[in-house]
């Protein structure tokens, strides 16, 4: 049977279809025919309905969270209500123009004013600034604001500690600082001990980045003893906030000694991320670091809000104050939730990933599992490798059972991982669900090896060459005309 929906849209063309008829003269006006082109422009020819059908195909080969559990590890890819898309929609948002002027935009004002609040409130920090774009950014942006200080204060400072967890991007936003990098290696129990952060920490230490809950799923315990250590010497505790869905409502970042923290209002606070929109990085810091903030800031003077620049700034970082639509989404969320729906989605996200801890842990090697996890949970397919099934293989027949996989071969301190997060919007049928295609999947393994290392078998194509897919990019639809 041919595949309708493979077809590009250029090859689906019949001469002479077209999806609107618009009375047309019979020669464009004023252009002198020399210079009209000899050629049809090559657009394809199709109907109003081909190119609905074509889309929407499009649209559903895509996987969404509206489409299924989307399990990917650090990323919390959860739902986004309907509201906050309506809410950032609004025309008064929607068709705001940044240099418009503070008369016109109070109520937008306000909200950056409110969410800014709300964030100090969540972590205990004593200001904020929403501009940064992505959680990347909002890492660049807090360690400027380290880098600043120690500058403004004769603090000659070139190192930062980072855990051999870390996502990629805390390396890469301190390198981008001109940091020289140090790495921390985690204990046996998957979390930092203050001693190997002693052994490295030295004058020259600017700051230490650690992500609370780890990307391992575990709570740094040790992490109030290695605020004192680093305090000791001048040199910030930076947190990594991306995990802050298993902290929020909880607790305060604060009492941790944490004196930077970034947010990424695209996981924590729903907004849809990925390929589904941009993100949001706002920083949250302690009072010393304040003057440092990039700006503008939105200042409460008297009952307006206003901006306002400050003389020690790191200046702009980006244009214009956030991502407005996804400021307006996260604090959508937040006034629908309220500080006890947040501390709520917090405890299920954590019992979620607690539930598929317990049902998989005897089917999958759990290579940390000395206390309950927190938001998400690391296996590795070390038990299926026995049959010559690999983690990618497991990932791949997940979406034959219609599931998003997880993150895989992450954190790379453990071999063959698969880092699993559900978040506390999905219903526990769907926990269940989820937990028979994984047990599933490895009786598989057991009996049928092969069914697993070929999938996946239902997608419209099956393995791809990742390394060609992302090197050798096709990115030209070659006619055929001109062969
Ligand atoms: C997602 C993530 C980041 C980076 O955030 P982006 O918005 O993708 O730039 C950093 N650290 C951790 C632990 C993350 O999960």
């Amino acid at each position: 049977m041919q595949d309708y929906r493979r077809k590009l849209i250029f090859e689906k063309s019949s001469e002479g279809r077209s999806a609107f008829n618009l009375y047309q003269k019979e020669e464009p006006v004023s252009i002198p025919k020399t210079f009209l082109r000899k050629e049809p422009m090559g657009l394809p020819q199709v109907s109003e309905l081909e190119v609905i059908r074509h889309y929407v195909a499009l649209a559903h080969s895509n996987f969404s969270i509206e489409k299924g559990l989307y399990p990917l590890g650090s990323c919390t890819m959860k739902y986004n209500p309907k509201i906050n898309d309506q809410m950032a929609c609004l025309p008064g948002f929607a068709n705001l123009h940044p240099y418009a002027p503070t008369s016109l935009t109070q109520g937008a004002l306000k909200i950056f004013h409110e969410l800014e609040r709300w964030l100090c409130e969540l972590s205990g920090m004593h200001a904020v600034t929403l501009i940064p774009a992505a959680g990347a950014q909002g890492e660049y942006t807090g360690l400027r604001l380290i880098r600043a200080y120690h500058k403004d204060h004769g603090l000659n400072k070139n190192t930062v500690l980072i855990p051999d967890s870390a996502h990629g991007t805390n390396p890469a936003s301190a390198a981008l600082c001109g940091y020289e990098i140090k790495k921390i290696p985690s204990n046996k129990d998957g979390i930092l001990d203050p001693k190997d952060v002693e052994k490295l920490l030295t004058d020259d230490t600017a700051a230490i980045m650690i992500t609370n809950p780890n990307t391992l799923g575990l709570f740094e315990e040790n992490i109030g003893e290695i605020a004192k250590l680093l305090h000791a010497k001048d040199a910030f505790l930076y947190c990594d906030g991306a995990n802050f869905n298993a902290l929020m409502g909880h607790t305060l970042v604060s009492k941790m000694g944490v004196d930077v923290i970034q947010f990424n209002l695209h996981k924590t606070f729903s907004t849809p991320h990925g390929g589904g929109g941009p993100g949001a990085g706002p920083v949250g810091v302690v009072q010393k670091l304040e003057p440092y903030l990039p700006t503008p800031r939105v200042q409460k003077e008297k009952d307006e809000f206003i901006w306002k620049e400050f003389p020690k700034s790191i200046g702009h970082i980006k244009a214009f104050y956030g991502n407005f639509g996804v400021l307006v989404r996260a604090y959508t969320y937040m006034c629908a939730l309220g500080k006890e729906g947040i501390l709520k989605a917090s405890q299920m996200a954590v019992l979620n990933a607690n539930i598929i801890k317990t049902k998989l842990k005897s089917a999958y090697h759990l290579p940390y599992d000395h206390k309950p996890c927190m938001h998400e949970v690391v296996f590795t397919d070390k038990k299926q490798s026995q049959t010559g099934v690999k983690t990618l293989d497991i990932a791949k027949r997940l979406m034959d059972y219609g599931f998003h996989p997880p993150t895989v071969y992450f954190p790379l301190i453990v071999q063959g991982a698969m880092m699993i997060e559900p978040t506390e919007t999905e219903p526990p049928e769907e926990i269940d669900r989820f937990c028979d295609a994984m047990l599933a999947i490895a009786k598989e393994a057991e009996t049928d090896p092969q069914k697993v290392k070929t999938a996946p078998h239902t997608t419209p194509v099956a393995r791809v060459d990742e390394v060609k897919a992302a090197r050798q990019l096709i990115l030209k639809y070659q006619t055929k005309i001109s062969s």
